[in-house]
């Protein structure tokens, strides 16, 4: 199959590169030059495990092209993915602008019969919406078209893995002819594929995400409940998470979500609720006790210290969660914020979101260029994102570097009696310890 995907993210590097893994000619299109030429060197602008090396396999096998040239994207392919990015604009309303952007394009361009895919989360409505737009901006209007809805699940971090071992495939579909090319693209996945119109497939995407993201609200919540009464929250997720109907999954207490997924969409189906006269309660509140949540550490940094003007702040891990580098909407941003207005000395350390840190929160805290490093003379430790490599640190060694030892797990990650048995001080969330 002959498929083209428009942008070269999160979502739409890994899309193509794996339908180029299972054997179609894929062309990705960005309009992003220094990614598109770093692309063609095989350099992927994100990390995602085992991206690089499937990039590079199949650059060599010449199934994998990178070109800033939409018309040749529209011109030599059947199916179009549109993967561009649909940030929420300041009023918390969805930025469609980089979507009607390619819709327009492609009408500009189409000389046959497409399949076009909407894989960017998108608002109820857009498949038509976009239907609309190519069909504007074609010149022979006889060309015939279908405008298919093929929502996205992948976590980044296990991007790659997820592509291949999702739990379904939702097609949102009103053409017989498009749903059995998409079907035939997904096949070789052995993955469950739910056919539905393109309505509900818009949908199910922001119903899934809010649905998570709730989830991860209401154990915080349970948690922040925990620690006045002497309940530990771990234990009370293990008790719920046992129930088949509940799961254990998505019931980690901590500081919140981040990433730039889970906000918007929750704002995203906000939106879908407003615009159809209906106000979602619910996931408004999700927002509200996530946004408390994302700060506790320093709200908890303030009771131990009262004041926190010079206090040595070290932080492990910045990125929204682990196997990322990226920061967007990250809790560890809001954290930083508020030391620094409280005029602590940050020093931070991540394994690999640093280089994007310092794009972002700039020099006004200290990159270091391992754990150690970054505990060396610190007051407090607070960990913020649960990479592996943390759990495995030598916490002997930590207790020699750090003027205090007190530790903040803002994911509830670490070892809490073997670090109370080395000496330290550790505060989690929700864990009875009236933190
Ligand atoms: P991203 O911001 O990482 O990438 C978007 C890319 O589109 C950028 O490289 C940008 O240069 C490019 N682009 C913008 N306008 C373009 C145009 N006119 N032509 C060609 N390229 C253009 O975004 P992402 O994280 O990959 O997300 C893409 C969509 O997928 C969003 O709607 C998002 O909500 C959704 N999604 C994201 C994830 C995730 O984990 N990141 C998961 C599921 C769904």
């Amino acid at each position: 199959m002959r498929i083209t995907v428009v942008g070269t993210g999160y979502v739409g590097l890994v899309t193509g590169t794996c339908l180029a893994e299972i054997g179609n000619e894929v062309i990705c299109v960005d309009v992003n030059e220094e990614k598109i030429n770093k692309l063609r060197n095989g350099i992927p602008p994100i990390y995602e495990e085992h991206l690089e090396e499937m990039i590079n396999n199949n650059l060599a096998k010449n199934r994998l092209k990178f070109t800033t040239s939409l018309e040749r994207g529209v011109k030599l392919s059947d199916v179009i993915f549109i993967a561009v990015g649909t940030p929420p604009k300041s009023n918390g309303q969805i930025d469609m602008s980089q979507v009607d952007e390619v819709a327009k394009s492609i009408g500009k361009y189409i000389n046959g019969y497409k399949v076009i895919v909407n894989k960017s989360t998108v608002p109820v409505g857009s498949a038509n919406r976009v239907k609309n737009i190519v069909y504007l901006n074609m010149k022979d209007k006889s060309i015939e078209f279908d405008v298919v809805s093929n929502p996205e699940f992948l976590r980044e971090g296990t991007a790659v893995f997820d592509t291949f071992n999702g739990d379904r495939i939702v097609i949102g579909s009103n053409s017989e002819k498009a749903t059995e090319i998409m079907k035939e693209i997904y096949e070789s996945f052995n993955i469950p594929m739910l056919i539905t119109n393109p309505e509900s497939a818009e949908m199910i995407k922001y119903a899934s995400n809010a649905f998570l993201a709730t989830k991860i609200s209401f154990i915080n919540e349970i948690a922040n409940v925990c620690e006045r009464v002497g309940a530990d929250v771990k234990e009370v997720a293990k008790g719920m998470g046992i129930d088949k109907r509940i799961g254990n999954k998505f019931l980690n207490a901590g500081i919140g979500f981040g990433g730039a997924c889970f906000p918007k969409d929750i704002k995203g189906l906000m939106q879908i609720g407003n615009d159809a006269g209906y106000e979602f309660k619910i996931v408004k509140k999700v927002l509200e006790v996530n946004n408390a949540q994302r700060i506790k550490p320093v709200e908890m940094l303030r009771r131990l210290f009262g004041n926190l003007n010079g206090v040595n702040v070290s932080i492990l891990g910045l990125s929204f969660k682990p196997g990322t580098d990226d920061l967007r909407e990250a809790p560890s941003l809001y954290v930083i914020k508020e030391l620094q207005s409280d005029g602590a000395n940050i020093k931070a350390y991540d394994p690999i979101a640093m280089e994007n840190a310092k794009l972002v929160i700039g020099n006004s805290m200290t990159y270091c260029n391992d754990p150690y490093e970054a505990v060396e003379g610190s007051d407090v430790v607070v960990l913020l994102t649960e990479w592996a490599e943390f759990k495995k640190l030598d916490f002997n060694r930590v207790k020699e570097l750090v003027n205090r030892p007190l530790i903040i797990d803002g994911r509830n990650t670490l070892d809490s009696n073997s670090l109370k048995e080395k000496g330290f001080e550790y505060f989690g969330i929700g864990l009875g310890d009236a933190s």
